[in-house]
């Protein structure tokens, strides 16, 4: 194990859970974020806590982000108070989806002050993050891969996709535009069946069983859609974002999407009706409201021989 100081920033709904299995491995780890909230939180689970960016950097040689935005990670990486301005930092992490030309970008920024870029976005959710199961898709430069495979352990599994900087977030675009995908279309197969007549419960049941099994409804339909509770906990505004750095990425390097523009339309109509802060999980809810029925468990028999 590294006996280097590990800097966490952005401890939400994923860093959360990421900086305290961090602590609980045996690491000593400083945090920040913007929200002070969050910030006790994490040094509630162990974590000290540090004022800005620049703090985190001074403070730790390795420095890994999970924060919403390329934006955000674009200054939080090169703004004046932000990573490139920290005395002791040499590596910086980036476990956020941010798409491979902000990642680019920031390991060239950070390249002038000898600190080296690597991407490791992460797929699996925050209950991924919490059990400690995520999938990590690492690129940077191989001589890095066994210390960082060591640390990353403590969060996942580690996949080591390439060496450029910004294949790690074009991997995990390609994973994302799945998962959308099948969130959306997940969405209106339920809903026809629902309406003409099927219970959803069964429906999912036959699916998993069946050739139409996907992401949606082994995990984030009978676990969040079907008792109506909604929190699978990533934000529709961060999977649109998601969907939306992929058809960019896919336009630059001239590949058609015809399926995934579909997907963007629907999850950019849900982030408008239900608020960029609603969960994935609410896509169907459009959906429903244009056929006018609910997806939802009830005490239906419909399906269930004997
Ligand atoms: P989140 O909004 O819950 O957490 C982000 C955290 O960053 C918040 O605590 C926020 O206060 C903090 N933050 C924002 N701006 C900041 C700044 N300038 N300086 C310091 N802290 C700042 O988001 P999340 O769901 O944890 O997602 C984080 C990243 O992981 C995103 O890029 C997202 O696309 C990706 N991701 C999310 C999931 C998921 O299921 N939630 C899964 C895989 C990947």
């Amino acid at each position: 194990m590294t006996d280097k100081i590990l800097g966490f920033i952005g401890v939400g709904r994923m860093g959360s859970h990421m900086a305290r299995r961090l602590v609980a491995a045996g690491h000593k780890v400083v945090v920040y974020d913007a929200d002070p909230r969050a910030l006790q939180k994490a040094t509630s689970e162990g974590a000290s806590a540090a004022h800005s960016p620049a703090d985190v950097a001074s403070q730790a040689e390795i420095v890994m982000v999970s924060l919403p935005t390329p934006d955000i990670v674009k200054a939080v990486a090169l703004a004046s108070n932000g990573v490139v301005a920290g005395s002791k930092a040499k590596m910086f992490v980036d476990l956020s989806t941010t798409g491979p030309r902000i990642a680019i970008e920031v390991a060239k920024g950070l390249e002038e002050k000898g600190i080296v870029a690597v991407d490791a976005p992460v797929s699996g959710g925050p209950s991924g993050a919490e059990k400690g199961t995520l999938a990590i898709m690492v690129s940077g430069p191989k001589r890095l891969a066994g210390e960082l495979t060591a640390i990353l352990g403590a969060i996942g599994k580690v996949f080591w996709v390439g060496e450029q900087p910004g294949l790690g977030q074009t991997m995990k675009l390609c994973n994302n535009l799945l998962s959308a995908t099948a969130i959306a279309i997940t969405s209106e197969a339920l809903v026809m069946g629902t309406k003409a007549g099927l219970d959803p419960a069964v429906m999912l049941d036959v699916i998993n069983a069946g050739s139409g099994r996907n992401t949606a409804t082994a995990d984030k339909f009978p676990r969040c859609v079907l008792p109506r509770k909604f929190d699978f906990g990533f934000a529709t505004e961060l999977l649109y974002k998601d969907v939306r750095l992929c058809l960019e990425e896919a336009e630059r390097l001239g590949v058609p999407m015809i399926v995934g523009n579909a997907v963007r339309q629907l999850v950019g109509i849900a982030k408008a009706l239900n608020g960029a802060d609603s969960d994935i999980t609410q896509i169907v809810q459009p959906v429903e409201q244009w056929a006018g029925v609910e997806v939802k468990s009830g005490d239906s028999k419909r399906g269930k021989l004997g």
